[in-house]
């Protein structure tokens, strides 16, 4: 038999000044170095554009716990970063988690 949950998972809300003061931290630097020390290409992940630009998959703003992790970095243009950051305020502002499980197994989905 087949189970349903739902949580709608909490967010963090850092401010602007919050968010600047973290992009000219020390540790995001080096962050960021490693992360371009590892790449082959340095092209934009949608156009392809040259870029060196190292952008967060989830905004720092509301994922602040992923602000360091290299899995959550990516490169962008400034075309798509500057995109993409005028819109992440609507669609991070809450995040619904469903899972549906039976007793063996688990399925998980996410839902923006
Ligand atoms: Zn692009």
């Amino acid at each position: 038999m087949l189970k349903f949950r739902m949580i709608i998972e909490k967010l963090s809300n850092h401010s602007d000044e919050t968010c600047k003061k973290f992009y000219e931290s020390k540790e995001w630097k080096q962050c960021r170095a490693n992360f371009l020390r590892e790449q082959k290409e340095f092209k934009c992940k949608i156009c392809d554009k040259p870029t060196n630009i190292v952008d967060h998959i989830k905004p720092i703003r509301y994922y602040w716990h992923l602000r360091l992790d290299q899995n959550n970095l990516q490169l962008l243009c400034q075309g798509h970063n500057w995109n993409k950051g005028s819109k992440t305020g609507l669609k991070y502002k809450k995040k619904i988690k469903i899972e549906l499980f039976s007793d063996d197994e688990c399925i998980e989905d996410i839902i923006y």
